[in-house]
């Protein structure tokens, strides 16, 4: 099912690693179904944004963004809304932004294909937009409602992928397009069952289903044969893993395999020097994973394990899964590791009815972990969520002087903890060079950006491994020199 192979897109991606590898796919399969990716909106027949809801400033992004450029529907362009606002906002969408053409939820990509040759068949039906938006105005002003003046600012072509929540089905395709050749995303699980109640998560990305280890695996050794040595696993709750092995259509029970396990195995394909995996969910975080970071030198040294706040009572009314006592029991394990394991996490403040106190809990909580970064948020209320309903709303002022009050307490706490660094040897991946700086850009198991130095006679490739000595701090980052 080919279209012509003189179309073009452009894609832009908002959100999370999830979104930015959903697009690495779609990406592939546009290539795949004869399109040619291009760099701006202005060279492309089709205008996609694969989008965030994670938060209403990240939805409101989208809908700027598609006002922005909605005078070039009159010159024949299309456009296109992907990801988690296309799942939940569906067909309203077209009522929002009357030009767009095309919406495909994020559990729906794998119908992309045929979308695609529907769009661009029903399109080639439709009259040509350039002449009709320059009718002149007055001709259909005075009713308001002409279908001339429709079709200059509405496209008449509306094609709609939504899958409910309860699809089995995963975004596996053989024609990703990796954007790095030295690191790579796999998706191991999508969806989520956990139903935080602030988050549209589950609602946008349907229920939590697995890939199968075999088909993981063939993924990393495929990737390892053609040159990338680092592998970030992928899922909104990566160690909720579990291996359909075994189940109808899932392949040999022998091969099944935990989170642990495939961590374990990926790490052990010839060739992979590192893997990451993100994010994990405190409730399904085992002892197993910290041992399998022990035995397994490629597994990096690093968890993100968000726990939004240090009161038990907030965590409670957010339905998280876990105690705060839970939580640093977790915290403990990775403690207790052979090597040094560097912690990050998420934190949101401002949820309904958090008081003063349950946020002095979660500054304690910050103290006593000592995170080497943390992303914060204002709570934002979301569609469908249960928290909609709770009463004590926080004020936003308030939000942001909490917000604000965390950000500056965690700075000091990195300030502190990089400054232990100094005069320790890392090994890097050498990510590229910044010019202006003189300096190479590396990045540590620890996931730490360490720039450094290094003699022009030994100037290091892009990709490889070096070791650097670590000279000075910052509250984000590292500054050394290589060690020849
Ligand atoms: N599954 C992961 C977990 O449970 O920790 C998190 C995935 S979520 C896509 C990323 C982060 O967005 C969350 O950890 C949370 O801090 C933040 N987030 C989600 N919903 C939010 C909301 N309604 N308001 C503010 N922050 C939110
Ligand atoms: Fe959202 Fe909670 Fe699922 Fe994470 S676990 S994606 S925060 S519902």
């Amino acid at each position: 099912m080919s279209v012509d192979s003189n179309k073009t897109f452009y894609l832009e991606t908002f959100g999370c690693q999830m979104n930015v590898h959903d697009s690495e796919k779609v990406i592939g399969t546009l290539v795949h179904e004869g399109y040619r990716q291009v760099e701006t909106v202005e060279q492309a027949d089709l205008i996609l944004y694969n989008t965030c809801s994670i938060r209403d400033k990240a939805e409101q992004k989208v809908f700027h963004r598609l006002a922005d450029y909605k005078k070039l529907l009159a010159q024949g362009k299309k456009f296109g809304v992907l990801g988690c606002v296309a799942q939940q906002e569906g067909e309203k969408i077209f009522e929002r932004a009357p030009h767009v053409s095309l919406v495909c939820g994020s559990a729906s990509y794998r119908k992309l294909p045929e979308m695609l040759f529907e769009l661009e068949k029903n399109w080639a039906a439709v009259p040509n937009r350039a002449e009709e938006s320059q009718v002149p105005s007055s001709e259909f002003t005075h009713s308001g409602n002409t279908r001339n003046s429709r079709l200059a600012t509405q496209s008449l072509v509306r094609i709609t992928g939504i899958d409910d929540r309860e699809t089995d089905e995963c975004f596996e395709t053989e024609f990703t397009a990796r954007t790095n050749p030295h690191r790579g995303y796999i998706t191991i699980i999508e969806g989520c069952d956990k139903f935080c109640a602030y988050c549209v998560v589950p609602f946008t990305r349907g229920k939590e289903r697995s890939r199968t280890s075999d088909s993981v695996l063939a993924e990393a050794r495929q990737m390892a044969d053609l040159g990338y040595t680092e592998i970030q696993l992928l899922g909104q709750n990566v160690n909720s893993y579990k291996d359909p092995a075994g189940k109808p259509g899932g392949g040999f029970s022998r091969n099944k395999k935990t989170f642990a396990e495939l961590l374990a195995a990926v790490g052990e394909v010839p060739g992979i020097r590192r893997v990451r995996f993100t994010t994990s969910h405190p409730r399904d975080f085992g002892r197993d994973i910290i041992e399998a970071i022990d035995a397994v030198p490629t597994l990096c040294d690093h968890v993100h394990l968000p726990v939004q706040s240090g009161s038990d009572r907030v965590l409670n009314a957010m339905q998280r899964l876990y105690t705060r006592e839970q939580y640093m029991e977790r915290i403990a394990w990775m403690k207790a590791a052979k090597r040094e394991i560097s912690i990050t996490s998420d934190v949101i403040v401002g949820f309904p009815g958090e008081t003063e106190e349950d946020f002095a809990e979660t500054l304690s909580l910050l103290d006593e972990v000592g995170y080497d970064s943390v992303f914060t948020f204002k709570y934002s209320p979301r569609p469908n969520t249960p928290s909609l309903a709770l009463e004590d709303a926080i004020p936003d002022e308030e939000k942001a002087r909490r917000l604000e009050v965390l950000m500056a307490r965690q700075r000091e706490i990195q300030i502190a903890r990089y400054k232990k660094y100094i005069g320790t040897i890392s090994e890097v991946m050498v990510e590229g060079r910044n010019e202006s700086r003189a300096q190479w850009i590396g990045r540590t198991s620890q996931n730490k950006t360490l720039n450094f130095t290094a003699p022009e006679s030994s100037a290091p490739k892009v990709g490889s491994y070096v070791p650097v000595r670590a000279t000075a701090s910052f509250p984000n980052s590292l500054v050394g020199e290589m060690v020849v």
